[in-house]
């Protein structure tokens, strides 16, 4: 006979787990049902991942990215090389618009206790999410870039703070570089609830997907109107390859 648990946490271990063995879970990125002891991706699509191997926070490929301005970003990491249309953009693509935050969450906390040990985080002391407007907030349920901040405090136990608003504006499809950034300035505001930033000696922006780089830049340049001595860090899921 099945002995139930009395108490409530083994209750939904429990059924987590009966659920597990009757519908177990499939991985994202090859839609396989997975084994036990594999999480978020099956072992051959984690050991696939394209991931961007970074030593060097300071000076890197996002750094050459999001140098359309004159001002720096101090560190910046992301987990993995996003191609449109690969197996692996399943991730974001799960993350972004199929309610599954979890997916890119998971992978991202696992990629932040590896910086954390690198001395990434040190000095900082506010995580902020890039924004999203409040009718696509609600059209999607979510914002997976606060969802990712908030997987990535729970690592480190900085602070989310939100400090910057979304407009709505169009796309940024065919747009040439300086007009994306243009676009993407009158995008974001500061967000009426912003805290004062005179204690904050260091922001990191955490977003999905680097493209352009300009939205960051635009959320960048935002923070240092507020306050220039604030240094801003960069930390994301992934990173588009450009062809
Ligand atoms: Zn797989």
């Amino acid at each position: 006979m099945i002995m139930m648990p009395t108490d409530f946490t083994s209750l939904r271990t429990w059924v987590s787990e009966l659920v597990d063995v009757v519908m177990p879970p499939v991985c994202p990125v090859c839609g396989k049902a997975m084994l036990p002891g594999e999480r978020t991706l099956c072992l051959q699509c984690r050991f696939e991942l394209p991931r961007i191997a970074i030593s060097d926070f300071t000076d890197n490929e996002i750094h050459t990215r999001l140098a359309m301005t004159a001002r720096p970003i101090t560190r910046a990491s992301s987990v993995f090389h996003y191609l449109p249309a690969s197996p692996h953009s399943r991730i974001v693509l799960a993350t972004k618009y199929a309610r599954r935050p979890d997916v890119g969450c998971s992978l991202l906390a696992e990629h932040a206790r590896t910086l954390m040990s690198q001395g990434f985080f040190d000095g900082i002391d506010m995580i902020v999410p890039v924004p999203v407007h409040w009718i696509k907030r609600l059209r999607r349920g979510y914002n997976q870039s606060e969802e990712l901040a908030r997987a990535v405090s729970s690592v480190t136990s900085i602070p989310v703070i939100s400090l910057i608003s979304a407009r709505r504006h169009g796309t940024q499809t065919h747009r040439s570089a300086s007009l994306r950034l243009d676009n993407a300035r009158s995008a974001f505001h500061v967000s009426p609830t912003a805290p004062d930033l005179a204690d904050a000696s260091h922001i990191l922006l955490i977003d999905d997907v680097i493209t352009t780089g300009a939205t960051l830049i635009a959320c960048r340049d935002i923070i240092h109107a507020l306050s220039p001595a604030t240094a801003v860090s960069v930390l994301t899921l992934a990173l588009t390859r450009l062809r």
